[in-house]
């Protein structure tokens, strides 16, 4: 049974929910021996209307995550007289990287060469750089985007030719399933491929892994970057899609 959550629809409702996924961050932390500070809190905004994103900055909010460009592109439009900032995190198809050089801080679902090439080209028109992390495909599912692990050295070796792009990190999405076994194992692969990575890439540091079912545990094995948009706003309605 997925769980359900509360919807928040003014700014305290939204604070009020932060507050409890930031106390549920500052547990799964000291259990797991880390600090507070150690783990970011990305709130993903997706199917959230604008307006209501204007409350979520008024609780405090800075960043917002979201996974389709066209929506994120719009919302950026709409709340450009706000200092927000927008992180991509969904699959990004080449013929949209010119939405992401305008207006994303970071780009969180790196996983072609042939993006990375598009994507550097139309920043370097728009003479920005952006932060990214590389997708990795940690379950084997066929329908999930992200590289190989195995492929994660030569991708990245690859990247440096493009210097627009920073690469940050790695980030994964967990196989969706009630087995934390089996859960775990994809944010242990994940941890350990940014492990090996750091050896010869040292500002690739950060894991950004987790959501709002599975959080306690990708900060168990490491996450520096947590990525929650119903424990903050409310259960999503709307089945959109999670690769
Ligand atoms: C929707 C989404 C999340 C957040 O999921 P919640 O269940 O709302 O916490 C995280 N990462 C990605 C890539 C997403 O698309």
């Amino acid at each position: 049974m997925p769980k359900s959550y509360p919807q928040a629809l003014t700014s305290i409702e939204i604070q009020t929910n932060l507050n409890i996924v930031r106390t549920q961050i500052k547990a799964a932390c000291n259990i797991a021996n880390r600090s507070a500070e150690s783990v970011r809190l990305l709130p993903v905004s997706k199917t959230i209307p604008a307006e209501r994103l204007r409350l979520a900055h008024a609780a405090g909010i800075s960043i917002l995550g979201e996974n389709k460009i066209q929506e994120a592109y719009n919302k950026w439009q709409i709340l450009q007289d706000t200092p927000l900032k927008w992180a991509v995190i969904g699959h990004l198809q080449t013929n949209k990287a010119k939405y992401v050089a305008k207006f994303a801080s970071e780009f969180q679902a790196l996983d072609s060469l042939k993006l990375a090439e598009i994507l550097d080209r139309r920043l370097q028109h728009e003479g920005r750089s952006l932060d990214v992390f590389i997708q990795v495909n940690t379950s084997n599912e066929a329908q999930k985007y992200g590289i190989n692990p195995e492929r994660g050295e030569d991708f990245l070796r690859a990247l440096s030719v493009y210097s627009s792009l920073k690469p940050r990190g790695l980030m994964t999405l967990a196989v969706f399933s009630a087995d934390q076994i089996v859960v775990r194992e994809c944010f242990i692969r994940l941890r350990q491929l940014r492990d090996q990575l750091q050896q010869i890439h040292p500002q690739v540091s950060e894991l950004s892994m987790g959501m709002s079912g599975d959080f306690a545990l990708a900060i168990a094995e490491g996450a520096t970057t947590v990525r929650i948009g119903q424990a903050i706003f409310g259960t999503r309605l709307k089945v959109t899609d999670r690769h």
